[in-house]
């Protein structure tokens, strides 16, 4: 029994689960386009609800998720920046900066658990 679940922790770990892609993005007149963005967003294995949502707060704009891309309603030169941004508060753990992790919501809150090490913190959205 507890060799079966170590044998499973072993596996999981030796994998490399998260393979992150670039965003492609470009500029049509005032607006930002993510022509990736729902490819983007399964590979950090975020919902593209959510990554949207903290681009449209961080840009201070709107936008909407057409097939399969982001059009955000501003001409943003720092968009990689808050891609980065997203990255590092919602993707990487904290504690092995390993990009392993999940998103969950408990109660109230969101946490950010690691698949790799086991490092679970609360985020704030
Ligand atoms: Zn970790």
């Amino acid at each position: 029994m507890l060799n079966k679940v170590y044998e499973k922790v072993k596996k999981g770990g030796a994998k490399n689960r998260v393979n992150i892609i670039k965003v492609n993005t470009s500029f049509n007149g005032n607006k930002t386009i993510i022509s990736n963005f729902e490819k983007f967003c399964s590979s950090i294995r975020r919902d593209k609800k959510h990554v949207a949502k903290f681009l449209y707060r961080e840009l201070a704009t709107s936008g909407s998720v057409e097939g399969g891309k982001l059009i955000l309603q501003t001409r943003s030169p720092i968009i990689e920046d808050k891609i980065q941004k997203y990255l590092k508060n919602f993707v990487y753990c904290h504690e092995c900066g390993k990009p392993d992790t999940i998103l969950q919501k408990e109660d109230r809150f969101y946490v950010l658990k690691c698949e790799a090490c086991g490092a679970r913190r609360r985020v704030k959205l």
